[in-house]
């Protein structure tokens, strides 16, 4: 499932490809693409130019010479792919987007086998568009505030593994990068929020960051037969992991077995004996 790192490689790689397109036209390729809020169909924005891609936790928008923006989150299994001949067909393209720039036209489609990922037309407010007003700013983004973050994980009753998850507090940490953060944090998943010292909390919330800058810097695009993959789907597989999906494995610290327990809904993998 993408986080912040893959999201962000996928950013990267639209603004390379697709800032100063005009949008010719949009097909909806299946019913669950549009989120329901959606303001419009999809297809209103034909006519509008793509003038930047912007991110905040694991939501995408592309920034149009117009007040509406197009919102995608990915979901499970979502990609943006650039096809790379006429007429290539990906296997579950669920929007398809013709673009133009002067002579240049490019087919920009959105793939999604597992159909959790959506497409949306929104309002602005504040430079936020309105399905991302309740996620809290991520720790790449000019308005993250570290203390703050600190400040209200350590009020949570509940694991912080959990209070890591909580969008609301500071976003784009998923299942993957927390089980990591706290791998290098030293820090049990179980343990809760409120029961750690602001230090302790400092040191998990600079672990993610860490963590996170180095996955960015290894995503990177790749390439396949017809499509040019913006996804950073390749960066995602080849991220070295010390604890997440390592259930029996030894820890690259200290040997012992990569232990999993489910909290809260989802599997965690931590060292029994450097996570105390
Ligand atoms: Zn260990």
């Amino acid at each position: 499932m993408p986080e912040l790192p893959e999201v962000e490689t996928v950013r990267a790689g639209l603004q390379e490809l697709v800032r100063g397109f005009r949008i010719k036209s949009v097909e909806e390729l299946h019913p669950r693409v549009r989120k329901s809020a959606s303001l419009s169909p999809i297809r209103a924005l034909e006519g509008a130019r793509i003038v930047d891609i912007n991110r905040r936790g694991k939501f995408l928008w592309f920034e149009l010479d117009r007040p509406e923006v197009l919102v995608a989150h990915l979901g499970m299994s979502g990609q943006f792919l650039i096809a790379k001949e006429q007429g290539a067909r990906a296997r579950h393209i669920r929007a398809s987007f013709k673009l133009s720039k002067g002579l240049q036209t490019k087919t920009l489609v959105f793939n999604d086998q597992r159909t959790f990922g959506w497409l949306s037309v929104e309002e602005v407010v504040d430079g936020i568009p309105t399905s991302v007003a309740h996620i809290a700013p991520d720790p790449f983004d000019s308005e993250f505030n570290r203390s703050e973050v600190i400040k209200n994980l350590s009020k949570r009753k509940a694991p912080i593994k959990s209070a890591l998850l909580n969008q609301a507090i500071m976003s784009g940490v998923g299942n993957i990068y927390a089980d990591e953060s706290l791998w290098r944090a030293k820090v049990n998943p179980q343990t809760p929020g409120n029961s750690l010292s602001s230090n302790h909390l400092g040191k998990i919330v600079d672990r993610a960051i860490e963590v996170m800058a180095e996955a960015i810097e290894r995503g990177g695009t790749s390439f396949d037969e017809t499509y040019v993959n913006v996804n950073g789907e390749s960066g995602y597989f080849e991220f070295a992991l010390a604890a997440y999906g390592r259930t029996g494995q030894p820890c690259p610290r200290c040997g012992t077995p990569i232990d999993r327990a489910v909290i809260g809904q989802r599997s965690s993998h931590f060292c029994p004996r450097c996570q105390r």
